[in-house]
């Protein structure tokens, strides 16, 4: 297992289209293994694949979110499908690794009904409302190449693109330094 880097916007992989997981083998094993770490280390709620530089379609939740105890397993999500969106919705603030710091508010389906395989490869169905049911729907918009800057009109997007370029200009300054 291995804390692996996140990517960030405006890197324009977070925009790559994204694959399905034919076989779940050793390799997807491992690649699970270290989305659930970096998603410890960065506190996240939850990740996808393409967070971490993958383009396979993946994402995990962590479990207390989803109605479990905060010690088990992260929910893994291969391959997922949202089959359903109740017609009721909310609006609450939003963060994602991708855009650290920032927060905008989203109005979400309350709850997600979400078909996919799981590590075991076996099929299940998840149903949730509110955290998990928004975390369903973000993680889900990232294997769809959809992020939280898409939700924001004009002015926000304008302010949210200058801050993350500052901030990547910031971390590559630091890392010169660091190196010198
Ligand atoms: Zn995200």
């Amino acid at each position: 297992m291995s804390l692996r880097p996140i990517v960030k916007f405006p890197d324009p992989f977070l925009r790559q289209p994204t694959v399905a997981v034919g076989e779940i083998d050793e390799a997807t094993r491992a690649l699970v293994a270290d989305m659930v770490e970096t998603m410890y280390a960065k506190n996240g709620a939850g990740l996808a694949a393409i967070q971490v530089g993958s383009d396979l379609k993946i994402f995990i939740i962590e479990a207390s979110i989803a109605g479990g105890d905060e010690n088990d397993h992260p929910i893994v999500f291969i391959n997922p499908t949202v089959e359903w969106l109740s017609e009721e919705t909310e609006t609450a603030d939003e963060g994602c690794l991708s855009f650290p710091g920032i927060y905008v508010p989203i109005k979400r389906s309350l709850r997600a009904r979400t078909r996919a395989t799981g590590l075991d490869g076996k099929p299940f169905v998840a149903e949730g409302e509110g955290l998990y049911a928004r975390a369903m729907q973000h993680e889900n918009d990232h294997l769809n190449n959809k992020l939280l800057i898409d939700y924001v009109g004009p002015v926000k997007r304008q302010l949210i693109k200058r801050r993350m370029e500052k901030m990547s200009e910031e971390e590559a300054a630091e890392l010169q330094s660091v190196g010198e």
